[in-house]
C-alpha cells in the first residue's frame, strides 16, 4: 500500500467518533442510533474504497452529511401519498381506491380507542362485524353480510365452509389468475376443497355444470372475469341459470364478482355484472373487494344467504381473515355513502368514474395555458384498471408535456414532492386530469413547473 493510501485512511474517524460528534446530534435522533451507525459505516467503507483508488480523505462533517443523505433516501421508501395522474382509477400499485373524506376521517378517529368489539349499550363484548355485516347486507340487498380483510380471503373462505373436503364445480373458462401467486386453482387446493373443472375455455354450457353435480358436489362457482376477455366463439352459462340448477339440486350457488359494483350502471360501467344482478340471478353468495368499484378500504364482502354466511363465519379460518379497526371504519363510511345515493360522487372512485368529459377537457385546457411551454389538452383513453372492466377504456382528457425527454420528465416527476405518476403514450407524458381530484389542479400544477424548470 502507497504511503499517503495509508496515510489517508489512518485519517478516517471511526464509527464511534462519528456518533458523538456534536453535528451527528440531529440525524441520530431522527433516524436512531442503529439505523444511523449502519449508516455512517456504510459511507466509510465506501471512502475506504475510494481512498485507495486514489480518491480524498473526507472531513468528519461531510462524513455525517453523506450517512444522513443516505438515510433520507432509504426514508423515501416509505409509504407515501401520490399524485395518481395516470388515468387509471383503480391502480393496483398506487394502492386502488382512494378513499373518500369520510372516510378518512373515520379511519383517523379509529386510530385511538374504539368500540371494534364492544357494546356501549351494554358494556359486554360485542362482534367485531356485526353492525357492519348489516350495512353491507343492506346495501347488497341480501338478507346477511361479512366482511373479511380482501376479496382473496373471501373466496377463500367461501369455498373452504361450504365445500371442506368437497368438490367446487367450476368452468375452465373461469380459472383465473389475479396477480402474482393467486391463481384460482391454486386457492382452491389451499382451501381444502377440490376443483371440479368442467367445459372448455371458450365454451362451458348448464349441461356441463349439471353433469359435473354430484354427492361430492359443496358448491357451484362462478368467477367474474374481471381482468380478461373471452372473444370470438363463446358461449357462456348466465348466473341465472347457474342459480336455478343449485335451487333444484340443493347446491349452493356463489358468484365471485371480485369488482363490486352494487347497482346496473349506464355507458362504460354496463359491461360490469352488479351485486344487484347476481342477487337477483339467484346467487346465494356474492364475493367482491372493497377497494374497487365499491371506492372503499382493502376488504372483502361476502353477501347472501344468513345460513350460508354463519357456516363462514364460524369456520376457523374467518378468525384469521378478519379486518382491523381501521378498515372497518373506513368500510362503514363508504357503504354509508353508498346507501344514500346509487351513484355517491363523494367517493371518490364513483365521482371519477363518472367525471363529466365536458368539465376534464376544461380542466386540461386550464392547465396546459397555466404550464405553457407547448404543454397542451389531448383527448385520450383510458382504462379503469384493478380487476374491473377488462377491454374498456373510457375517453378522457389530458395534459400532454413537452420541453423535455419524456423518460426524464417522467423520472423528475416521479422524485417531485408529492410524486406525480404520470403515462408514457407515444412518446409523451400525459396528465390524465380523471385521476386527479379537481382541488388538487392548483397544486399540480406548481409540482410540474418545478419539475420542468
Ligand atoms: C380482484 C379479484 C379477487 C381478489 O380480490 P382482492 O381484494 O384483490 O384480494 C378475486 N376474484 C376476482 C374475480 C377479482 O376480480
Amino acid at each position: 500500500m502507497a504511503a499517503d493510501v495509508r496515510d489517508g485512511l489512518s485519517r478516517l474517524p471511526d464509527v464511534a467518533a462519528v456518533l458523538e460528534r456534536h453535528d451527528a446530534a440531529e440525524a441520530l435522533s431522527t433516524f436512531g442510533p442503529r439505523p444511523f451507525a449502519r449508516a455512517v459505516e456504510e459511507e466509510l467503507a465506501l471512502v475506504r474504497d475510494r481512498i485507495r483508488a486514489g480518491g480524498p480523505v473526507p472531513r468528519a462533517d461531510e462524513i455525517v452529511v453523506a450517512a444522513g443523505e443516505r438515510l433520507a433516501a432509504h426514508r423515501g421508501r416509505r409509504l407515501s401519498r401520490v399524485v395518481n395522474a395516470t388515468g387509471v382509477v383503480l391502480h393496483g400499485n398506487l394502492g386502488r381506491a382512494p378513499l373518500s373524506g369520510a372516510a378518512r376521517a373515520a379511519v383517523a378517529e379509529a386510530g385511538g380507542y374504539t368500540t371494534i368489539e364492544y357494546d356501549r349499550t351494554d358494556g359486554r363484548r360485542a362482534s367485531r362485524t356485526a353492525h357492519l355485516g348489516e350495512l353491507a347486507a343492506e346495501a347488497c340487498g341480501t338478507e346477511a353480510a361479512t366482511v373479511v380483510n380482501n376479496g382473496a380471503a373471501a373466496l377463500m373462505l367461501v369455498t373452504a365452509a361450504l365445500a371442506g373436503g368437497r368438490e367446487v364445480v367450476v368452468s375452465r373458462g373461469e380459472l383465473i389468475e389475479i396477480g402474482e401467486n393467486y391463481r384460482l386453482p391454486d386457492v382452491m387446493a389451499a382451501a381444502g376443497t377440490h376443483l371440479h373443472e368442467v367445459g372448455t375455455t371458450n365454451s362451458t354450457r348448464l349441461a356441463d355444470y349439471r353433469a359435473a353435480i354430484g354427492d361430492d358436489t359443496g358448491l357451484l362457482l362462478k368467477v367474474h372475469r374481471s381482468n380478461y376477455r373471452v372473444v370470438g366463439f363463446t358461449e357462456d352459462t348466465p348466473a341465472g341459470a347457474l342459480g336455478e340448477l343449485g335451487r333444484e339440486e340443493g347446491v349452493p350457488f356463489a358468484y365471485d364478482l371480485g369488482s363490486g359494483l352494487l347497482h346496473d350502471a349506464p355507458g362504460a360501467l354496463a359491461e360490469e355484472p352488479s351485486v344487484a344482478s347476481a342477487v337477483r340471478a339467484g346467487a346465494d353468495l356474492v364475493i367482491f373487494s372493497g377497494d374497487k368499484l365499491l371506492g372503499g378500504p382493502q376488504a372483502g364482502v361476502i353477501a347472501g344467504r344468513a345460513d350460508l354466511l354463519l357456516r363462514c363465519i364460524r369456520h376457523p379460518l374467518a378468525r384469521a381473515f378478519q379486518i382491523d379497526k381501521l378498515q372497518r371504519a373506513a368500510m362503514e363510511a363508504t357503504l354509508e355513502a353508498h346507501l344514500r345515493a346509487d351513484v355517491p360522487t363523494d367517493v371518490p372512485v364513483m365521482a371519477m368514474l363518472h367525471a363529466d368529459e365536458q368539465r376534464l377537457r376544461e380542466r386540461a385546457g386550464w392547465m396546459a395555458d397555466q404550464l405553457g411551454g407547448g404543454a397542451e389538452a389531448v383527448s385520450v383513453r383510458t382504462v379503469v384498471g384493478g380487476g374491473a372492466l377488462p377491454g374498456v377504456e373510457l375517453d378522457s382528457w389530458a395534459v400532454a408535456l413537452a420541453g423535455a425527454p419524456p423518460e426524464r420528465l417522467e423520472s423528475r416527476l416521479r422524485a417531485a414532492d408529492p410524486p406525480v405518476i404520470v403515462r408514457l403514450e407515444q412518446g409523451r407524458v400525459l396528465l390524465d386530469l380523471r385521476t386527479v381530484p379537481p382541488a388538487q389542479d392548483a397544486d399540480l400544477v406548481d409540482v410540474v413547473l418545478d419539475a420542468l424548470s
